[in-house]
């Protein structure tokens, strides 16, 4: 028989249901460290440091010399909901600290051993808690030093559907360095030490923020002046400080892009959108600028408070957030001289202002003269050059060599000195996107080779070879693959003699490294990579009319400013400053 009034429904174990929840604050070992930076950060540590053995699974251990934390907040921070952060529901409106929602120790707690170990300097004696998935906590005193150790041991042993989900020991170890690099760009002011087994991976002492950016993202101490430019605006009350990168310090991928709010690193699309735009003509799709960008608000304007990693915010107006970010992005970059402050493009190009007259009428902002004065944003460059040099041609500028890499031509108001290496690789990028997305391998610049080159592959570069067929014989590669080794019976224009294996292989390894299939992304890259291949050199013997070419091509790309690496291509020598000089 059916029992009837059997009850099905139970309150869970405190122990389960903490687990269940723990799901969404600890992810991986990475969250775990996150949480725990943010406490030793909200505790007011200036020393913060991290040991983790087997990418956090087997430990993870956080050292800080913050306040600490009195015996009975100890038994207390293990409990959910248990914060000091938050008492109010104002306070929840307007939150000033990494943590509040008081569960991360708690949902750890359930998916690990954590042993705590806590002094406060008006204490004598610290604080030692022992807690192991659902069992008893044992707490005791214990000499300590002031501030706070949280170990973490075993993470995810007593869920094992969980430790599955794991990625390998490189890939977790990959996010544990990412948290703590992040956390080592929100604070400068603090001294980070990260540890994994016996190897020292960060080691940073208090810094500013360029030295810090420096030493966390590689950056040469040489290059922080002329690569870093500051950002520093304010506007409707919205505050923006930091640093973007000069294009050349662009990445294929978005690795380099640091975003924070009050001190909280947070994801932003419509936020990323804006620095992306602001950089614009600076960079070819697919190569992402660095920053590292401070923005606070008034608490009462944002909502932290959406996700439980709360890495995620919502700003109560965010169209006006994204203007004064991308304003300020550009004002940075404006004023570090990286978006050239050029002048109209009649006294760049001769040729330019005697054709004007004959184009179409320009859309009335690009006519009007203070457009045309002031520093130019990159969307008007573009849009004067498309206009100016896009469906015109222009008269050849007279060129003159100076030095091994550089040609001047005299213009209406100076002489403009053209880098020659890397005017041809921004001109030989844009073709070969043209030929890649056109699919137009009729004008490949392919030139045969009287032997064919034998080239020795791996298997995976062989399976690579066979999938990028099309992109590589567009870029004027022929091979034969019916040979042992296969071979290469053509080479794209401008490949040396004896480079001619060594050049595919760099393209086959870009390709590799970008993963994933063969996008419009991974398109780019490759003609950029093959680009700055094909390129002259400076050794080699150039004609005049073969730098006369490669000028007159510059002015006829979309964006001639740059190339496709974000180095500039050119300048612009004024009379005025000239004049100054002499
Ligand atoms: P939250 O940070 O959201 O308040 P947590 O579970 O991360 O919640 O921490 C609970 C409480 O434990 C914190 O509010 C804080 O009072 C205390 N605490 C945690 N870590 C530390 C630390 N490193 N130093 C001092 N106090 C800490
Ligand atoms: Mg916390």
């Amino acid at each position: 028989m059916v029992p009837i009034h059997d009850t099905t429904i139970a309150i869970l174990p405190v122990h389960l249901a903490n687990q269940i929840a723990a799901g969404e604050v600890v992810q991986r070992p990475a969250s775990v460290v996150k949480e725990l930076l943010e406490n030793a950060l909200d505790a007011g540590a200036t020393s913060i440091t991290v040991i983790v053995q087997q990418a956090g699974s087997k430990l993870i251990h956080v050292m800080d010399n913050g306040k600490g934390m009195h015996r009975s907040d100890v038994e207390l921070s293990i409990v959910r909901h248990a914060t000091s952060k938050i008492a109010t529901e104002d306070d929840l409106h307007a939150i000033r600290t990494l943590g509040f929602r008081g569960e991360a120790l708690a949902s750890i707690a359930a998916v690990a051993e954590v042993e705590i170990r806590s002094r406060r300097a008006v204490d004598d004696v610290g604080t030692i808690l022992i807690s192991h998935p659902g069992r008893e906590v044992v707490v005791r005193h214990q000499a300590l030093e002031v501030g706070t150790q949280v170990v973490v041991r075993q993470l995810f042993a007593s869920v094992p559907a969980r430790r599955k989900f794991l990625k390998s020991d490189a890939t977790e170890l990959r996010h544990i360095i990412d948290a703590v690099q992040r956390a080592a760009l929100a604070r400068p002011d603090v001294r980070w030490l990260l540890k994994s087994e016996s190897s020292t991976i960060l080691d940073v002492a208090p810094a500013d923020l360029p030295q810090r950016s420096a030493a966390v993202l590689s950056i040469e101490r040489s290059e922080v002046a002329s690569s870093l430019h500051e950002v520093s605006f304010s506007s409707s009350g919205i505050v923006v400080e930091g640093l973007v990168g000069a294009p050349s310090l662009a990445r294929t991928t978005r690795s380099s892009q640091y975003l924070f709010l009050h001190g909280r690193p947070i994801v932003s699309r419509s936020l990323s959108h804006a620095i992306a735009s602001a950089y614009e003509a600076l960079l070819p799709t697919g190569m992402h600028p660095l920053y590292v960008l401070h923005v606070s608000i008034d608490p009462h304007r944002v909502d932290v408070n959406v996700h439980p990693q709360k890495h995620e915010v919502k700003f109560d107006n965010e169209q006006q957030v994204y203007q004064v970010v991308e304003q300020s992005v550009r004002a940075a970059l404006q004023q570090s001289a990286v978006v050239p402050r050029m002048p109209q493009f009649q006294q760049i190009h001769p040729a330019a202002s005697r054709s004007i007259s004959s184009l179409p009428a320009l859309p009335t902002a690009a006519r009007t003269p203070s457009t045309l004065r002031d520093p130019v944003s990159p969307m008007v460059v573009r849009e004067q050059v498309d206009l100016l040099f896009g469906r015109t041609q222009p008269e050849p500028a007279r060129v003159f060599a100076i030095g091994s890499d550089l040609v001047g031509s005299v213009v209406q108001d100076g002489v403009m000195i053209v880098h020659v290496r890397r005017a041809h690789e921004r001109v030989l990028y844009e073709r070969m996107m043209e030929r890649m997305t056109e699919r137009d391998s009729a004008h490949t610049g392919s030139q045969a080779l009287m032997f064919p080159v034998p080239v020795q592959l791996s298997a995976t570069e062989r399976q690579q070879l066979e999938e990028l067929r099309d992109a590589l014989e567009q870029m004027g590669y022929r091979f034969s693959l019916d040979t042992t080794p296969p071979s290469l019976t053509a080479v794209p224009q401008g490949i040396p003699g004896g480079a001619e294996q060594e050049s595919l292989k760099a393209l086959l390894e870009e390709v590799d490294h970008l993963g994933g299939s063969l996008g419009e992304q991974q398109l780019e890259r490759l003609a950029a990579l093959a680009a700055s291949q094909q390129a002259v050199r400076s050794n080699q013997p150039r004609s005049t009319a073969v730098l006369q070419q490669i000028v007159d091509d510059l002015f006829t790309c979309s964006v001639p400013q740059v190339t496709p690496g974000g180095e500039p291509t050119y300048t612009l020598l004024t009379f005025d400053e000239l004049y100054q000089r002499l």
